[in-house]
């Protein structure tokens, strides 16, 4: 291993992993590792993930004669706690990095939540808008038999992530299903209910994150009756975390999404910008709000800001100017070390990524248990379990960081750490 590694401070990453993403997961990580009385084995053997595939495999396109060549991944960081969870991103800049550092955040977030499932991720480097449904479909069933071998209920059990859903889900769990020649609903979560998909999966992202706020708006005394918020992205999880807050009596005076931002200091109707986008695709040209940028929006004065899209938004150049009093990460990987540190300063309260967009993987954890019992859960229940868990979660953080000091990211990352060592202490190193 790298020497470097060894001073703990500026990781060099090995050549193949060196990506900002994967390094900005790696710091983080070594940073929370300092605050707490890490195992040193351990500490340089979660650096890196276990297992990691990178393939390059053909798509047939709709005009026959046309074979594209896309480059795939699926990447499991931790195999130690059971089977390895996590999304599949359909993203044009999927790399190795970036889908390595989403999988050790999936590795953290589900030790944090008490899971019991190790860190992965998966992605393939398109764009899914420029591709029609016969191209989407043969590309998944096309990558799920490159990395067919690594997943199962057992082993690795997919899920939605940016740019995918639950018919993608559906795709995978036939094509899974076809080789093993009976059907195998367990292999992925985020499917369609009709095929044995969670109740509330789809929302859970969404409805997590409001719950945390929820009880952090209670400790940092926001009142959400009179609170102002601004959502950066309007896909699954932004659109979800907007409607629940709405119905909480909070105004949202600012949402984007990638054509452009909008903003009204009364309050958005979101109820006529789903109109808007159920006729036109996107936000741009919404008629009854002003056009903004995203450098303005994410610097709109509000009591909420909840990036709820890509990683990089929050960085050391916008971060003197964030104008909230709660940042709720809905997003994985918004916010930079930099940004971070300014954001303390600035006594910034941070609901963290791998606490705050942990509901999606703890219905789907939901799910993968109603799956392998045969057994399905009304939506009261799952919500029920849902706001339990979230809730117990951003507790035992709060207390960790007000006990050692430390800001609600690092603290929510040493619990996630602390769990994941235990257990490798506990099973011990083969042979
Ligand atoms: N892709 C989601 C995440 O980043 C969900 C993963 C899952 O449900 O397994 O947490």
């Amino acid at each position: 291993m790298d020497k470097s590694v060894e001073q703990s401070d500026h990781v060099i990453p090995e050549a193949e992993w060196d990506s900002p993403m994967f390094n900005l997961a790696q710091q983080q990580f070594l940073q929370a590792s300092k605050r707490m009385d890490l195992d040193e084995n351990i500490r340089k053997r979660l650096l890196f993930p276990q297992r990691a595939l990178i393939t390059s495999f053909p798509c047939r396109k709709d005009k026959y004669s046309e074979v594209e060549t896309v480059f795939g991944y699926r990447v499991q960081h931790v195999l130690t706690m059971g089977p390895t969870k996590g999304g599949i991103r359909y993203h044009e800049d999927v790399s190795l990095g970036e889908v390595s550092a989403l999988a050790m955040w999936m590795t953290w977030k589900c030790a944090l939540l008490q899971l019991p499932f190790g860190g992965a991720k998966g992605g393939v480097r398109i764009n899914p808008q420029l591709m029609s449904r016969s191209e989407l479909q043969r590309l998944t069933r096309r990558y799920t038999m490159e990395f067919v071998n690594m997943i199962g209920p057992d082993k690795d059990i997919p899920a939605p992530d940016m740019g995918t859903n639950a018919q993608v889900m559906a795709w995978i769990m036939d094509t899974y299903s076809q080789q093993v020649g009976h059907a195998v609903p367990e292999v992925v979560t985020g499917k369609p209910v009709v095929l044995g998909g969670s109740k509330g999966r789809e929302e859970a992202t969404g409805r997590g994150l409001v719950y945390l706020i929820q009880d952090a708006a209670y400790h940092v005394g926001i009142e959400l009756k009179n609170a102002t918020a601004v959502i950066q992205g309007y896909g699954n999880v932004g659109r979800n975390a907007a409607a629940f807050l709405e119905q909480l009596g909070v105004k949202i005076i600012g949402i984007s999404d990638v054509s452009c931002g909008l903003y009204h200091e009364k309050g958005l109707s979101l109820g006529a910008i789903d109109d808007h986008i159920q006729e036109h695709g996107v936000l741009k040209g919404f008629s009854e709000a002003e056009e903004i940028s995203n450098s303005e929006l994410l610097e709109l004065k509000c009591d909420i800001l909840a990036p709820c899209a890509l990683q990089n938004q929050i960085t050391a150049d916008n971060a003197s100017y964030i104008n909230c009093r709660l940042l709720a990460e809905g997003a994985n990987g918004p916010t930079t070390l930099e940004a971070d540190r300014k954001l303390r300063e600035r006594d910034i309260f941070v609901l963290p990524d791998i606490l705050g967009n942990a509901g999606g993987v703890t219905v789907s954890y939901f799910e993968w248990v109603q799956n392998t019992q045969e057994f399905a859960w009304t939506l009261e229940e799952v919500n029920n379990r849902l706001h339990n868990i979230m809730v117990e979660a951003f507790q035992r953080t709060l207390l960790r960081s007000q006990r050692d000091d430390v800001d609600m990211r690092t603290a929510a990352l040493i619990e996630g750490i602390q769990r994941v060592s235990e257990a490798k202490l506990l099973r011990g190193v083969f042979p």
